[in-house]
């Protein structure tokens, strides 16, 4: 069984779709959250998801889009987008996007956006923050996203191991638990441009594949300018920071 795991598409179609072609024939979609927010295609994105079947959890930017007081907490850019990300989002996108639980376990894979013990906010970078996870999952591995940075955490002899996943990084998944954050389909914040995603393959053996796939960023950015997004949302997707 092969499945694409995506994270944070932020309403980034050109991304989304580049990765589609990347990754080929799967069995499985599954989205880890912030369908939308940032990008200038909320409504497609949606559709695209819809259409590929694909199964997730609700981030924090897509309870902001639902009227939550999330849009509180977010910094002018993020809030500036978000106000324009809901004065477009379509009844469907909307009945969409107010499915998707907090949680969801698909086999041995628990899948949460920001992490498991705080599924919509907490941001996960560290091994301390990480170690406080491990105990709010019940399965062997879970899936995070919401820091744009690909990274796993093990958990080895009750310490936890902190990995960089640079692309092409391929981890066979065995009896030491972990939590996979795939990094960011639609803005990466990890100094490369190029969309991130991971492919689990799930066989004899466990293994989990990060990729980074190039797409036409001018298009997003000239879309986005067209729309009047914030010009630090449209610049940053060049560095991808
Ligand atoms: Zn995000």
């Amino acid at each position: 069984m092969r499945i694409a795991v995506l994270s944070d598409i932020h309403a980034n179609l050109n991304a989304l779709d580049a990765v589609l072609r990347a990754v080929g024939e799967v069995d499985a979609f599954w989205h880890l959250g912030d369908v939308v927010g940032y990008g200038p295609e909320p409504n497609r994105v949606v559709d695209r998801l819809r259409e590929i079947g694909a199964v997730g959890v609700r981030g924090n930017h897509d309870v902001a889009a639902l009227g939550g007081n999330e849009i509180d907490d977010f910094n002018q850019d993020a809030r500036a987008a978000m106000i324009w990300t809901r004065e477009r989002l379509e009844p469907r996108a909307l009945e969409w996007l107010s499915a998707l639980p907090e949680k969801l376990v698909n086999g041995e894979f628990t899948l949460a956006h920001g992490s498991p013990r705080d599924p919509v906010w907490e941001y996960l970078m560290t091994r301390r923050a990480a170690k406080e996870s491990f105990s709010a999952f019940e399965t062997p591995y879970c899936f995070v996203g919401h820091t744009h940075v690909p990274v796993v955490f093990m958990e080895l002899d009750g310490e936890v191991e902190m990995l960089a996943a640079e692309p092409g990084t391929e981890l066979a998944l065995g009896e030491e638990r972990a939590i996979v954050n795939p990094g960011s389909v639609g803005q990466p914040r990890d100094g490369e441009p190029e969309a991130s995603c991971v492919v689990l393959e799930i066989g004899a053996t466990t293994t989990i594949t990060w990729h980074r796939v190039p797409y036409d960023v001018e298009a997003t950015q000239a879309a986005m300018a067209s729309e009047g997004l914030p010009p630090r949302l449209v610049s940053r997707l060049t560095w991808g920071y």
